[in-house]
């Protein structure tokens, strides 16, 4: 599946907030929407008030950017949220949630959804024991996720053990850093994902 390659910061600067696309520079002074907290372009410091429209587009672009997903795989995801029982709006993240990559990177095994889809892509993850190396994949209750053993030995692994071992998962999930492993408890609740994004604007701009 194809992804955005061009500059990731433009994104947050376009979406006024940080989307944490880079890993450990956006808790640096050097993030570029500290020094710059204006829009990229010509016209982007002008102020504009947005419409109705506007506003939905931008949580769609904003909830796409975070999860590294182009247009037409999030609209997979919107009609496969629709066709589930409950809230579509609720049901859309906890789909995005429940991609691999971002499983992966939930539990602290990559700084970045961005580098733990490559990670994945790359081979390093297995899911129930099984080599799995498709970003998209979607985790469910009682999936356990864990780099592969030669992938334990890399010194980039060593060093993402480091950083998991000082990171706190959500509550549906469960990490062991020793042991580079990782389970899902549960699919996650709606307040357990703390995504800067109101759905129900997406749901409204994909009604239309
Ligand atoms: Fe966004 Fe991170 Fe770049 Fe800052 S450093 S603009 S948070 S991607």
């Amino acid at each position: 599946m194809a992804r955005y390659t061009g500059p990731v910061c433009r994104l947050c600067r376009r979406e006024g907030i940080k989307l944490y696309l880079k890993g450990d520079r956006c808790y640096s002074d050097k993030c570029p929407l500290v020094r710059r907290p204006y829009a990229p372009g010509q016209h982007g410091q002008v102020k504009r008030k947005l419409s109705e429209y506007g506003l939905q587009l931008r949580e769609k672009q904003k909830a796409k950017r975070i999860y590294g997903v182009l247009e037409r795989q999030f609209r997979n995801y919107f009609e496969k949220a629709e066709r589930m029982k409950g809230v579509t709006g609720e049901n859309l993240l906890i789909l995005l949630e429940r991609r691999l990559d971002n499983v992966v990177y939930r539990l602290g095994f990559a700084s970045s959804r961005a580098q733990a889809r490559q990670l994945v892509r790359h081979g390093h993850f297995t899911v129930n024991g099984r080599k799995v190396d498709i970003p998209s994949y979607l985790v469910r209750p009682g999936d356990k996720i864990a780099v592969k053993d030669k992938s334990r030995e890399l010194p980039l692994f060593k060093e993402l053990a480091a950083a998991a071992a000082v990171h706190t998962p959500p509550a549906w999930l469960k990490v062991d850093p020793e042991k580079m492993e990782g389970e899902v408890l549960a699919l996650p609740t709606r307040d357990q994902i703390d995504v800067p994004v109101q759905e129900h604007l997406i749901v409204e701009l994909y009604s239309k």
